[in-house]
């Protein structure tokens, strides 16, 4: 056991208070890692809002990276000292869906054993099986992915879930194939890797209809797409208009609060996907 720092969520909609907590050593097949970025996510804020149901004292953060500090037995193809994304995403191995190559749906039950507590010994709940907002987590070892020592950790950070969501709801959920229309509604996060994945699954047109203007964001993947930021109160309207005669698929970025009809129309058909 060790004591660390960590943002505590006590209460949903307050700030998080930065409290000692103790941390247990990793147990058979997990892994202990010195945190040195986490982003956040709009899952964290969710959360934070009261938005999904989770028993609070909790630390949450979800999109993490760091270096490996602790070996729990059993533990191969890891070694102290490795530099790693820790991502939410826990696979069992063997269940039908992991043996299927998508781990991201491992059907084994996550359970609520946690490593966290407070100095009291009260349970510290691991917001979405990483708790990142630390100094250091325990984790599965399948929820960590070793990556070259090249990789800034704020930039690899973000690959535990923003990046993985956007590009798996272009390639794996939505399939989009070669040649095909994509409107991308929400130009955050998440929205900017689903029009990277909708480049990789070599789409025609990609739209991005955002409400604010980013496209100097934008200007930063290798192949702009279009952007589109209506003035209007229907956010979309205009832009689905624009390139007439085209036929579109629409796509969904999935940590957008769509606060119009019209948005939340487009947005409702889709989900997210790793
Ligand atoms: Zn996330
Ligand atoms: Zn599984």
């Amino acid at each position: 056991m060790t004591t660390i720092k960590a943002a505590v969520a006590r209460a949903f909609n307050e700030a998080m208070t930065i409290e000692d907590v103790v941390l247990r050593a990793p147990r058979a097949g997990e892994v202990q890692v010195a945190i040195e970025a986490v982003a956040i996510c709009g899952s964290d804020v969710s959360y934070l809002d009261g938005g999904f149901p989770i028993a609070l004292p909790a630390v949450f953060g979800h999109e993490a990276a760091g270096r490996i500090t602790a070996l729990g037995h059993g533990v191969k193809g890891l070694n102290l000292g490795d530099p790693v994304v820790v991502t939410l995403i826990k696979s069992c191995g063997t269940c039908p869906s992991c043996q299927s190559a998508h781990p991201a749906i491992c059907e084994a039950p996550s359970g609520d054993d946690t490593p966290l507590a407070l100095p009291d010994g009260t349970p510290l709940a691991q917001g979405l099986d990483v708790g990142g907002f630390a100094e250091a987590v325990v984790v599965d070892q399948s929820q960590v992915v070793r990556i070259p020592d090249f990789v800034p950790m704020a930039s690899a950070s973000l690959l535990a879930c923003g990046v993985i969501t956007g590009v798996g709801s272009a390639v794996n959920v939505a399939r989009i194939n070669p040649g095909e229309n994509v409107a991308v509604i929400g130009a955050g996060g998440v929205g900017l890797n689903a029009i990277q994945g909708a480049r990789i699954a070599g789409a025609g047109k990609i739209i991005a209809i955002d409400r604010a203007r980013r496209s100097w964001t934008l200007r930063a993947i290798s192949a702009p797409p279009t952007v589109c930021s209506p003035p209007s109160r229907s956010p979309g309207t205009r832009c689905a208009r624009s390139p007439a005669g085209a036929a579109w698929r629409w796509r969904w970025s999935p940590l957008a609060r769509p606060r119009s009809t019209t948005a939340r129309r487009a947005t409702s058909p889709r989900v997210a996907g790793w």
